[in-house]
């Protein structure tokens, strides 16, 4: 499941000219592990809004944390958790892709609207739930 998304070091892997650098902290290489888990920049978003502290160490599989996080947490953990990757993920793309420049308060209100959002359908399972929730 590793470098199925085009994260700077894998379009570089691939000679696509880019710079490896992290474009939230300007500090790590960006893989996957660190944009999405180890980036000092991501760090203080998964410690406010999934309030907890496991989330630090940019070496660390971030796809068998999520799975981790997913399969145990609750469904107000799961929901916290996806919409944190998503945000995460499109703030990043706008950075790559459209120079746009990375500002927190935006990412955190956008986390805040989806999880609302998310939250006010009605009816509906989360998709993350087990069966046995739903
Ligand atoms: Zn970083």
């Amino acid at each position: 499941m590793h470098n199925i998304l085009p994260v700077l070091t894998v379009l570089a892997a691939h000679r696509v000219a880019v710079d490896v650098l992290c474009p939230l902290c300007k500090d790590q290489p960006k893989t996957l592990d660190h944009l999405m888990k180890g980036c000092a920049v991501v760090v203080p978003i998964w410690q406010t809004i999934l309030m907890t502290s496991t989330v630090s160490g940019g070496g660390d599989d971030c796809i068998a944390w999520m799975c981790n996080t997913l399969s145990k947490g609750d469904a107000a953990t799961k929901l916290r958790a996806v919409a944190i990757w998503w945000s995460i993920w499109r703030a990043r793309n706008e950075i790559v892709w459209n120079g746009k420049p990375w500002q927190l308060s935006n990412v955190v209100n956008e986390i805040h609207r989806n999880i609302e959002a998310w939250q006010s359908v009605e009816n509906v399972p989360l998709p993350l739930d087990s069966p046995s929730h739903a």
